[in-house]
């Protein structure tokens, strides 16, 4: 805390908001629904979901969605260059939410985890730039721009996405998933959707540096506004339909209890508002909320559907695998996936990194057996059927891995 706030704290709460929004630190949390309400976003919702009820019960042979990311850093002091580790942070973050993969799934309260949902999809950094270079996926651009007003209409061009106005260009849109991290004002962050509905050279997100990876910096300190703005490019809206406490307004989700607005801090279970007052209360541990990002864990299964349906429909030749895969050693070998085989009922990781533990768990985030390794191999004798999740936690400060196998 800041001197002059010290000296403050005998006085109201709500003057210890005043310091915080004084040091930049209590950023509204999202700026998208704003921005759509704004301009050609108004009709965005009643078109997509006439464009996605024809998808969504024709496609049932989809393959695993593919989203390779450029990350735009755009930075004015050495504070905002921040490390490649909480980018690397940002990539497993949206991998472990959208794939169900999340430790705190476990936190899920009971009545909500039957609407748990898990989408097949893999977030990826670009590994190949448009000009067929190797990249490492994050662009890092100096600017003499202090600050990045959050975009407040879709109609006029937002400076941090165009090299002219200090930002940076970006990569052609239909390739790849373009975010631009910043010292943004006004949000914390926001998203223009793909399709139609904006320019594609303004399509993507823009994050305050503060928010990205494991940054520290609470409320929202996982990596989760990023989650909460990807489901948006994805077609999400807000929880509470942004209705202003109205309980007319919906999300268009079945499966999400009418909710009044939006969820400060992290409530206790259950919480009940004017729109849902009675039973499990309103699903304020969804990503599309504003609770803590300690306090969000799932998105429902009509979300999940949701998105699926909205990527096929706007965007089903977009994306390929190609963007992150490079044949030659352009990867550094301690950064490659760890090989997961099994053989005989047993169980064997091998990595080019050192391994300190190893974990099982069931679906609903239960640990079922825990491990000290310390190598770079560990096997382990399987004894139980069924879907488990095997994480694996390396000593150095790499992400560690997540993945879904099915035991036979
Ligand atoms: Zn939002």
């Amino acid at each position: 805390m800041k001197p002059y706030c010290s000296k403050l704290t005998l006085i109201i709460t709500a003057l210890f908001f005043f310091c915080m929004n004084a040091s930049g630190q209590e950023l509204p949390p999202c700026g998208t629904s704003l921005l759509m309400e704004s301009s050609t976003g108004n009709d965005y919702y009643p078109e997509v979901n006439a464009i996605i009820e024809n998808y969504q019960s024709e496609k049932s042979d989809r393959s695993t969605l593919v989203i390779p990311i450029v990350f735009h850093l755009i930075y004015n002091t050495t504070e905002q260059n921040i490390d490649d580790s909480l980018i690397h942070q940002q990539i497993q973050r949206l991998n472990l939410d959208f794939q169900k993969l999340n430790a705190d799934t476990i936190n899920t309260p009971e009545a909500f985890k039957p609407f748990t949902g898990s989408m097949d999809i893999e977030f990826c950094l670009a590994r190949i730039s448009p000009e067929g270079d190797i990249t490492n996926g994050i662009l890092r651009i100096a600017t003499d721009e202090t600050i990045f007003p959050s975009a407040t209409s879709y109609d006029v061009p937002d400076p941090v996405k165009h090299t002219i106005t200090g930002g940076s260009d970006a990569w052609n849109t239909s390739d790849y998933m373009n975010i631009w991290i910043c010292n943004l004002t006004g949000s914390t962050a926001y998203t223009a959707p793909p399709g139609n509905f904006v320019d594609p050279a303004d399509d993507g997100i823009v994050c305050h540096y503060n928010h990205i990876g494991n940054s520290g910096v609470a409320p929202y300190d996982l990596g989760r506004s990023i989650v909460h703005e990807m489901a948006h490019w994805l077609g999400l809206k807000h929880i509470w339909g942004d209705d202003g406490g109205t309980c007319e307004g919906t999300d268009y989700m079945a499966d999400t209890p009418n909710q009044a607005n939006w969820t400060a801090g992290c409530p206790d279970f259950p919480l009940l508002d004017a729109c849902t007052p009675d039973g499990a209360g309103v699903m304020y541990m969804n990503y599309m909320d504003y609770s803590r990002d300690d306090c969000r864990n799932m998105f429902s299964i009509a979300q999940v559907l949701y998105m699926q349906s909205f990527y096929d429909a706007i965007m089903p030749t977009y994306y390929t695998i190609d963007k992150c895969t490079v044949d030659d050693a352009g990867i550094p070998s301690e950064y490659e996936k760890a090989v997961v085989t099994f053989f005989n009922e047993t169980l064997t990781v091998k990595s080019n990194a050192m391994i300190s533990t190893f974990n099982i768990y069931n679906l609903n985030g239960q640990l079922l057996e825990t491990s000290n390794v310390m190598g770079s191999e560990h096997s382990v004798a399987i004894q139980y059927t069924g879907m488990f999740i095997l994480e694996i936690i390396y000593e150095s400060d790499r992400p560690g891995e997540r993945v879904k196998f099915i035991m036979n």
